[in-house]
């Protein structure tokens, strides 16, 4: 029987990312282009339009993990080629979106600055 590869702790950000520069390493993304930042943000969207037809066309939770995983890989991997802490930024951010007020935008919460916004009446 095929054993599963050692993914390490894989709860913790560090082995997500170490998986993510094999891939790159693996494929020698760097040399080959795989590392453009155009190029990532055209796989990007792609990968967004993936989920978006899983959610518009009623595709499994299955289904959506995955695209969203793909999504995720390319992130992780774009913080790589961009030589920048997604770590580091996604808890600034998660500190800074805990801080702002939500506000009902047309029936949905909606949590930003809303600067220039004027407070519904
Ligand atoms: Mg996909």
């Amino acid at each position: 029987m095929p054993s599963s590869p050692d993914h390490g702790d894989s709860d913790s950000y560090a082995a997500m990312l170490a998986a993510v520069q094999s891939f790159h390493d693996k494929h020698n993304f760097k040399a080959r282009g795989g590392e453009d930042l155009v190029y990532r943000v055209a796989l990007m969207a792609e990968e967004l339009g993936e989920i978006g037809a899983c959610v518009t066309k009623g595709k499994p939770p299955e289904q959506l993990a995955e695209e969203c995983a793909d999504l995720l890989i390319l992130l992780l991997g774009t913080g790589i080629s961009a030589n920048v802490d997604l770590n580091a930024a996604f808890w600034r951010k998660m500190d800074e979106l805990m801080a702002r007020p939500a506000r009902e935008v047309n029936g949905r919460v909606r949590v930003s600055r809303f600067d220039g916004v004027k407070e519904p009446t």
